[in-house]
């Protein structure tokens, strides 16, 4: 077998790494930089590029050049977030005729798979140039507060890029395998992950290589991208203050104002003031008109505290779901690079009653840890790592009155397999609706719809006499196969979920196809692979 290489795919950075012997050493990109940015851009020459190229021109090029994909990835284009989104990017973003999200750059319509998998496909075609051989196998991370849909697109963006993913799993926890690997002694630790685009707190045990989560929280849209907004709306207000103009429907100038921001941001981890400079945003009959600003540190926290605070009753549910107390909390680990700023440290410091151990590269150890973890798959770690992680959302199917019934609950410690009778609501009723969702909330039309699928041929009988099995079962990575049996008939539906979104089997392999025809074509054109 060959590399496997560890993927960290972040909503604004990537990162991988690999497993050589005990330890993960990070894998520099093409630039020899550890991080890459998860951008794409198309160029009107027809070009794509990826990562630091596509950041470089995306002030010139805004429209064409995608980034913070993750934050699409697996979502409905309904979505309160992809809405939030939609009015945000400089990039338009299309609704799919299930319902899913399309984007359109010129007349072309791209899935967010097909995004995400350009970006993975860099960071291959990085690693086959860094060991100077094929890499095809590779672990990848995605935020514990994930729900199936996301964890599938995922898993179908690596198949697009070629690689085959061993495994997906969950940020913390393979940031708590970076930490906890060569660790001798036993105890509880908290990792508080907080990135471009999503926050998640996982409370864990770690006892001679044994990795038990005990439970995870999180939220799925919230991360750097919030904060670097809460700058732009302010410098936008601030121009139209001083020279009464509206700068907001100018994409340039808010690709060079978003920027700005986001630097601005860094800088305040680091200093107490920061000065915002762009000559030229904006102009009226007189002239034209520059942006220059100071923000101090104390007007960004003010900014931007809700955001903070927004993860601490988060982090005292993950603390009650754990069955721990507080005081039991012996190390608190903070990963994702949102993490440096001072306001968050304090607040989680705060929270904890204890400063965080800041051992960690906040922008590696995922990345390190999805790579010990393939060397768990490998068998080249089983002696010194068990990881049991858990099930971040519940599951269940949908009851009479619009009612969710729990068949899993979050939290759970994953693979996992249960199952739960149900009955008929009506007299010779033939067949029942499976209606599988993801969730938290009493009422099914609240929580997230995974699939729908029909189980017929039920022996007549009174209503509520049939006796109907739903089995549940969560693979290693996270993933979802249900299935239903009429135990007086013994019909079984192996169900094949038809997921109410996301690429079908079908259509995954049509672009599978289509993607690996380029690249022969690439190859075949002047006997070398072109360079992205
Ligand atoms: P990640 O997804 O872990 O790569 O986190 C990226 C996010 O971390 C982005 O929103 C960055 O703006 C943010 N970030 C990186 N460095 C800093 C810093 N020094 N201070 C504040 N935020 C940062």
């Amino acid at each position: 077998m060959g590399h496997v290489i560890g993927i960290d795919l972040g909503t604004t950075y990537s990162c991988m790494a690999y497993l050589i012997g005990e330890s993960a050493k990070v894998i520099p990109n093409l630039e020899g930089a550890p991080t890459t940015p998860s951008m794409v851009s198309f160029t009107s020459s027809g070009e794509t590029l990826i990562g630091n190229l596509a950041m470089r021109q995306a002030v010139t090029n805004p429209e064409n050049t995608l980034f913070a994909i993750k934050r699409l990835i697996g979502r409905k284009y309904n979505s309160p977030e992809v809405s939030e989104t939609r009015r945000r990017m400089p990039y338009k973003i299309a609704e799919a005729p299930n319902g899913d999200i399309l984007i359109e750059v010129g007349s072309q319509l791209i899935t967010p798979q097909e995004i995400s998998a350009k970006i993975l496909g860099y960071l291959k075609s990085c690693a086959a140039s860094y060991f100077g051989e094929e890499v095809k196998d590779a672990v990848v991370t995605v935020p514990a507060h994930f729900d199936d849909h996301q964890r599938q697109a995922t898993k179908d963006a690596g198949t697009i890029a070629g690689l085959n993913v061993l495994r997906v799993i969950n940020e913390p926890t393979a940031a708590s395998l970076a930490y906890g690997l060569n660790l001798k002694k036993a105890g509880a630790v908290a990792v508080f992950d907080l990135g471009g685009g999503t926050f998640d707190i996982t409370i864990l045990e770690i006892n001679n290589g044994v990795f038990h989560v005990l439970a995870t929280n999180g939220d799925s849209y919230l991360g750097g991208e919030d904060f670097d907004r809460r700058i732009v709306d302010w410098l936008l207000e601030e121009f139209r203050k001083d020279h009464k103009i509206d700068i907001s429907p100018d994409k340039y100038a808010l690709q060079r104002i978003k920027e700005a921001a986001e630097r601005a941001k860094r800088e305040l981890s680091f200093t107490q003031e920061t000065e915002i400079n762009l000559p030229f945003i904006g102009s009226d009959a007189v002239g034209s008109k520059h942006l220059r600003k100071s923000l101090s540190r104390s007007l960004l926290e003010e900014l931007t505290k809700d955001l903070v605070e927004k993860s601490i009753p988060l982090m005292r549910l993950a603390i009650e779901e754990s069955g721990l107390k507080l005081e039991a909390i012996e190390d608190v680990i903070l990963v994702g690079g949102q993490t440096r700023m001072p306001l968050v440290r304090k607040r989680v410091a705060e929270f904890f009653q204890k400063e965080p151990n800041d051992k960690l590269n906040p922008d590696e150890s995922v990345a390190m840890g999805a790579a010990i973890q393939s060397g768990i798959l490998r068998g080249e770690l089983n002696e010194l790592v068990l990881l049991l992680d858990v099930t971040s959302l519940s599951l269940g199917i949908e009851t009479e009155n619009n009612g969710f019934e729990k068949i899993i609950d979050k939290n759970t410690t994953i693979p996992t397999k249960r199952t739960k009778p149900f009955t008929t609501v009506e007299h010779d009723q033939r067949r029942v609706r499976i209606h599988v969702l993801q969730g938290e909330n009493h009422h099914a039309s609240e929580n997230t719809s995974l699939a729908m699928f029909d189980l017929v041929g039920i022996s007549p009988a009174p209503a509520g006499v049939p006796e109907i099995d739903v089995t549940f079962e969560i693979d290693a990575d996270g993933i979802v196969k249900v299935s239903a049996r009429d135990i007086s008939s013994g019909r079984e539906q192996k169900i094949l979920i038809q997921p109410s979104s996301g690429l079908s089997r079908e259509e995954l392999n049509n672009i599978v196809v289509r993607e690996r025809e380029k690249e022969a074509k690439e190859t075949t054109s002047n006997g070398k692979k072109g360079l992205l």
